[in-house]
């Protein structure tokens, strides 16, 4: 069975056909700029081998267009008519608390549900529903799957996603703590706990994904019970651009005393804060290594964005009552020894141990990094998004 998985972005269409019940991975690729005046495409094949080329790409329509004739044509075909796609998966930014499960999008009527839910992620959800949109035109036999990066976090309870603000917002408007990074917090927690032979039922664990956005998760028998993003992804963590927490009168600051419009202050919250703000730039590569030249800016982004997880290890802690295991993922959290090794730094009090010398280990594996007496477990988990949305859309379709 060959299942392709779509994330469409505002300019941008990612894809990776995988082969099942094998999971293997056929052929994953990028469509960037679409819309600007001239396109990049680049496909990965599975000898190791990349194609990229630019191309006119006007519209999401004529993305997939492109990506089905490079799955279909030329030497390097892998599949030989568009029907050998059985089923599409799409990763859908926002599910609101309609879709808690990946959902079979068979009618008009639900993707009329989920445009309906657009308002809760205009930067993201419509070009989602446009990826379905054009997937259904272009794979017209397969079905359509949405997962959903809020979903996992359905399990919240109550006292958790609500807001100290007037009940009609949530009432009426919807407005609450929804959470992201679902998806990849799922996974890590799922393949944690098999990793270390616990049964998930009973599987207790902090979630730490550091990548451009970030956010952490507390997962109790093996369900999401609270996590760091609230009604959109910009509260909890420090990110690449994004400020994580802060006091929301700063916002009334901006308008009131600095005269700056919504747009500027969405600008300046979703683009320019976290890293980016504090440094000049979001690649924590680039920051790492200015700390280590003594960069006092660097230095403070950096102090300040470990310091950011520990208080949340200390919240998720008292919230989980027992930490089976802490999980780092993602672009930051997979590759940086010294990030890790700050962020668990001197917390012999929740009985966390990191052994230097596992950390240090550069590997593309799952594998534990505490020392043996360690109360908790210390797991990198390398996280894959697509690979989720694959095992959700086979378990949807049986
Ligand atoms: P992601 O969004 O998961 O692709 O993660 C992107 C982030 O991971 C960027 O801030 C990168 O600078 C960071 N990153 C990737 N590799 C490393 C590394 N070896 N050390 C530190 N940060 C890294």
């Amino acid at each position: 069975m060959k299942i392709l998985i779509l994330n469409a972005g505002s300019s941008s269409l990612k894809y990776q056909l995988f082969e099942f019940p094998d999971k293997k991975v056929l052929v994953s690729g990028l469509v960037e700029k679409i819309g600007e005046t001239m396109g990049r495409v680049k496909h990965d094949l599975l000898t190791g081998q990349s194609i990229s080329y630019e191309i006119e790409v006007s519209n999401h329509q004529i993305a997939l267009e492109e990506v089905a004739s490079l799955l279909l044509k030329g030497k390097n075909a892998v599949v030989h008519d568009t029907d050998e796609i059985q089923a599409v998966g799409h990763r859908v930014v926002h599910g609101g608390e309609k879709f808690s499960a990946p959902t079979l999008i068979h009618s008009e009527e639900i993707l009329g549900e989920l445009r309906d839910l657009s308002y809760l992620a205009p930067l993201h959800n419509p070009a989602n529903i446009t990826g379905i949109e054009v997937a259904m035109r272009v794979f017209p036999n397969a079905k359509q799957v949405a997962v959903f990066d809020t979903a996992f976090h359905q399990t919240l309870p109550d006292y958790v996603y609500r807001y100290a603000v007037p009940n009609e917002l949530y009432n009426e408007h919807g407005l609450r703590a929804y959470g992201f990074h679902g998806t990849s917090h799922q996974y890590v927690a799922w393949e944690g706990a098999r990793f270390l032979g616990i049964d998930l039922v009973r599987f207790n664990a902090i979630s730490i994904h550091l990548g451009n956005g970030c956010s952490m998760t507390a997962v109790k028998e093996g369900k999401s019970v609270d996590t760091s993003m609230g009604l959109t992804p910009m509260g909890g963590l420090i990110m690449g651009s994004r400020p994580g927490d802060f006091d929301p009168s700063l916002i009334l600051f901006l308008g009131k005393t600095l005269k700056m419009d919504l747009n500027e202050v969405d600008s300046l919250l979703n683009k320019k804060s976290g890293l980016k703000g504090l440094t000049g730039e979001n690649d924590l590569r680039e920051i790492l290594h200015r700390y280590d030249n003594h960069d006092p800016l660097a230095q403070l982004a950096i102090h300040m964005y470990i310091y950011r997880i520990r208080k949340y290890i200390g919240a998720y802690a008292v919230v989980l009552g027992r930490i089976d295991a802490i999980i780092f993922t993602a672009g930051v959290g997979e590759n940086s020894a010294f990030i890790r090794e700050g962020v668990c730094a001197d917390l012999d009090i929740l009985g966390i141990k990191l052994d230097r010398q596992l950390n240090a280990v550069d590997s593309k594996a799952a594998r534990e990094i505490q020392q043996a007496d360690s109360l908790v477990k210390l797991l990198v988990i390398p996280t894959n998004e697509e690979l989720e949305i694959a095992n959700e859309t086979v378990k949807l379709l049986g």
